[in-house]
């Protein structure tokens, strides 16, 4: 079975005191993780290596870096590479979020190289995709995410996108508390996967794990998460709570 994530995108919220009591709490919950389970924490910068810490010991669970930049080394003053954040033991990058997109014009090519350097120093990337409320009422999300995905990530090998994570995160569903609908999300991410499966075959399809974004809390996640297409979600506001969060990661199939 390919692998089924629950990944909390903190952003910048917290203080190191609030993140590590949040992650005290989530880890000392009643967790119900089978081998297929992965829990990873998207956290601040400054955070990445105290949490690192204390998730030492634990299996199954990683942190992760919210982004990092798309040059290698340099006078690019302010950012973080993929090889300072390989340096302290960081685990995934969380590389195309829509924020990233829109505030800081994060376009595709740019992001297949961020990917090009996660996979040089050998970060594993969830990459994220989704579309805008006038794309979805226009319905042509799938070409538009289609578009995205052959854009970031088609210059990869078989080998690289063999167990790749996505996150297709609608931009009209995150932080707004108006979800997809389970329906939605998997009609959708069934059909990155063929979009995946045309490029790759099926089984390098079967093995990206595909994650759904927006809005997801500890009443919804069953039911999207138990879409045969969905592997997990990435997860915003919710995250931020223990006991939703906690619920989150035992809704995984
Ligand atoms: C996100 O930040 O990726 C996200 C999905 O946020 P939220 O869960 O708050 O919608």
């Amino acid at each position: 079975m390919r692998k089924q994530i629950a990944a909390a995108n903190w952003k910048m919220n917290l203080t190191l005191e609030q993140g590590s009591t949040l992650v005290n709490d989530i880890i000392s919950a009643s967790l119900m993780l089978d081998k297929d389970h992965l829990v990873v924490f998207g956290v601040p910068f400054p955070y990445l290596t105290s949490v690192k810490q204390q998730l030492a010991g634990r299996e199954n669970i990683f942190v992760a870096a919210q982004n990092c930049y798309s040059k290698k080394s340099g006078a690019y003053t302010g950012e973080v590479s993929a090889e300072i954040l390989h340096s302290i033991g960081v685990d995934y990058v969380i590389i195309g979020h829509s924020e990233r997109r829109e505030y800081f014009n994060e376009c595709n090519a740019m992001l297949a190289e961020k990917l090009n350097l996660a996979f040089e120093y050998g970060l594993k990337a969830i990459f994220c995709c989704g579309e805008a409320l006038a794309i979805r009422e226009a319905g042509t999300q799938n070409s538009f995410v289609e578009t995205q995905i052959k854009e970031s990530l088609f210059h990869l090998t078989a080998e690289q996108m063999t167990g790749f994570v996505i996150a297709y995160e609608p931009i009209w569903a995150i932080g707004t508390g108006k979800t997809a609908s389970s329906a939605q999300a998997q009609e959708i991410q069934l059909h990155i996967r063929n979009v995946i499966g045309a490029q790759y075959g099926d089984a390098v399809a079967q093995s990206v794990s595909i994650l759904y974004g927006g809005s997801v809390k500890a009443a919804n996640a069953k039911e999207i998460f138990g879409q045969p297409d969905v592997d997990g979600g990435l997860v915003g506001g919710a995250s931020l709570v223990a006991a939703e969060f906690s619920a989150i990661i035992n809704s995984l199939k």
